[in-house]
Order: C-alpha cells, then sequence, then structure tokens
C-alpha cells in the first residue's frame, strides 16, 4: 500500500473499505480531521478543515462524499428496534461474516469485539460456535459510527459479542481511537472480561484505560470452571483482587458482572460466597437478568428471588444493581440476531 495521496490530488484508485480508507485519499492531518467527522457522525465541513489550517480542494470534497456514500467496511444488514428504543444491528464485514451491535437509547452503544466467541459460556448464543476471528480497531470504532447514526451516543461497552481480553490489542487501539476520532473518553468506555491477572496488568500500561467490568457468574471455581469453560485459568480470588488494584489505578470501581440463571447461581450459597469474595473490594455487582435463548436450558430466577437476592448482597455491604438485558423483544442477548441469520 503506498502511502496517502498527496492533498492537492486525492486518488482517483479505490480506497481500502474503512476508516483507514481516508488515509488512501487525504493527507495525514485532513484524514485524521475526517475521520473524527465521520466517528462523530457529522458531515465533513470545508469550514473546519480551514479553521484547522487545511483547505479541502473540490477534488478531495468530491472523494470524500464518494467514501460517504459506502467506505465503511461494515454494513448494516439487519436492524431491529425494540420498544423501549434500543436498536439491534445485524452488521457485515468485507468478508461476509457478521456480528452484533446494540445501541441503546441511554446513550450507549454495546460493541463487538470478536465474530463469535471462544470461551463458550454455557447460557451464551454468541459462544455456541466458537470463535471465526478478532475484529480490527477499525470494524470496533465503526460500530459506534452505525449506532451514532440512529442515536446520540456517549458510552461504548466492549459487552457484544467475542472476549475482548482475547482480542487485547486491536481492543485498546479501539479505545484510543473512540477517544481521538469519536471524542469518548476512556472513562465512559467500559471494558467486560472474564478476567485474568495478565491482561489487567496489560491495561495498566494502556496510555487510555477503560473502566473494568469482570464477568463472574459464580464465585466457586470449579463450579465457574464449568459454566464458563474457556475461561483464562485464574482463579476467582486472583481475578478480582487484580481487578480491584486496576480499579484503583484508575479511581473508579469495578463492575462484577452475574448473569442470574435460576438453580444454577442464584442460592444462598452462591450468594454468600460472591459476598465473601467482594469484602473489602471497591467495586459493586451487577446483576444481569438473563434473556431466554433458545435451545439452551437457561432461565432466570423469579422476579421475587431477585429483588431477595440484591437485597442480601446490600445488607452485607456491597453496592448492587440490577440490569435487565435491553431490547429483550429484539432478540437482544448477546449475539442471538446473529444466530438466528446463520441457522
Ligand atoms: S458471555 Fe461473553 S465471554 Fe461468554 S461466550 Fe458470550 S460473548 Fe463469550
Amino acid at each position: 500500500m503506498s502511502g496517502p495521496a498527496p492533498s492537492s490530488t486525492a486518488s482517483d484508485a479505490l480506497p481500502r473499505r474503512g476508516l483507514g480508507g481516508l488515509d488512501d485519499l487525504l493527507s495525514a492531518p485532513k484524514a485524521r480531521l475526517a475521520r473524527r467527522f465521520v466517528a462523530t457522525g457529522r458531515a465533513p465541513d470545508p469550514a473546519e478543515f480551514h479553521r484547522a489550517g487545511l483547505t479541502l480542494s473540490p477534488t478531495e470534497q468530491t472523494a470524500i462524499t464518494r467514501w460517504l456514500e459506502s467506505g465503511l467496511a461494515t454494513t448494516v444488514r439487519e436492524q431491529h428496534r425494540a420498544q423501549d428504543g434500543t436498536i439491534k444491528l445485524r452488521l457485515g464485514l468485507v468478508d461476509d461474516r457478521e456480528i452484533e451491535t446494540v445501541a441503546m437509547p441511554v446513550g450507549a452503544v454495546c460493541v463487538s469485539s470478536q465474530v463469535g466467541c471462544a470461551v463458550g459460556c454455557r447460557f451464551c448464543a454468541s459462544g455456541m460456535f466458537g470463535v471465526e476471528r478478532h475484529l480490527t480497531a477499525d470494524e470496533i470504532l465503526e460500530q459506534v459510527v452505525h449506532a451514532r447514526r440512529l442515536m446520540p451516543i456517549d458510552r461504548v461497552v466492549f459487552m457484544g459479542m467475542g472476549e475482548p481480553s482475547h482480542n487485547l490489542e486491536n481492543v485498546l487501539t479501539a479505545v484510543t481511537r473512540i477517544r481521538n476520532e469519536a471524542l469518548i473518553s476512556p472513562r465512559r468506555q467500559t471494558l467486560s472480561t472474564v478476567g485474568a491477572v495478565k491482561v489487567f496488568e496489560r491495561m495498566k500500561r494502556s496510555e487510555f484505560k477503560p473502566c473494568l467490568a469482570v464477568s463472574l457468574h459464580l464465585a466457586n471455581d470449579a463450579r465457574r470452571r464449568e459454566l464458563l469453560p474457556r475461561a483464562h485459568g485464574d482463579t476467582v480470588q486472583d481475578i478480582v483482587a487484580a481487578a480491584d488494584e486496576y480499579g484503583r489505578s484508575m479511581r473508579t470501581p469495578v463492575q462484577f458482572e452475574w448473569t442470574l440463571l435460576r438453580g444454577v447461581n442464584d442460592g444462598d450459597r452462591d450468594v454468600d460466597q460472591l459476598c465473601e469474595l467482594l469484602q473489602g473490594v471497591r467495586g459493586y455487582v451487577n446483576f444481569i437478568v438473563y434473556n431466554h435463548v433458545d435451545g439452551l436450558p437457561f432461565e432466570p430466577p423469579s422476579r421475587e428471588r431477585i429483588v431477595t437476592i440484591v437485597r442480601q448482597v446490600k445488607e452485607r455491604g456491597i453496592l448492587a444493581t440490577i440490569r435487565d438485558s435491553s431490547g429483550a423483544d429484539a432478540n437482544a442477548a448477546c449475539g442471538q440476531l446473529r444466530v438466528r441469520a446463520i441457522s
């Protein structure tokens, strides 16, 4: 690939697909500013280029307009709107694989980091077929672009398809680019992972650090390994201690996710083990009400039981919240739209 075309002569050759394609059309400073316009959901404004000391030639303006029509590396193949306003997208990639993205009316977008997932959590549709490949930083950032075309977005959660820690370098690059191009602070980005000590150590060395959510689901190692068969091998004690250290270095509490599954992790003993594990940790539990996936034998606990669990945890001095899976009527459980499309 040759370097960027001189600013006065935008190349007639087809640029690469994806936001990086703007580098094939424009000089580096112009491409940077153009990417920022795209990622913030605005049409490139020649006046703003001018204010930045950059002049767009008519040829370059035409090239950008053409690029905006079909330049992204991802395309929307299916869109479902739930009653609460949540919009779930099935996106096609250049190699014809598919991912999912969820735009939520609270101003957040849930992005995927891989096609499929290798962890294989028994309750999750995304893990049913293993992992096919990592997403590039461009493909992750473009999910924010698509969401912003639907609604205002100022928060990003890496909680969609895939395990972000398995694609950590691209995810951390995406965090930086979402900051620089989409203008969303890392403090408004949350990376959700099954966790590993070495992952948190790598995140601590990153220039721009996202907030952290750890998918616990069980506080007993043997039973957690059954439910999350291919998570990293660290013990839950080591994972929680390293996550706590990361959170303290960020001065941000860590979110511990617990997808509530009837008869699996909603018993008094499960709650006791969770509370013991989190004693003294600077964080809170986010209980996620399970959204049934066709073909999988899991159900959420009753509403009464959920309320009791939250009360039990709070009585032990641990903060707790409940999250209903957004957009249940839009097949919003992780990976469901894609599974339905390929089955
Ligand atoms: S819940 Fe997350 S980590 Fe587990 S299989 Fe699904 S996408 Fe992977």
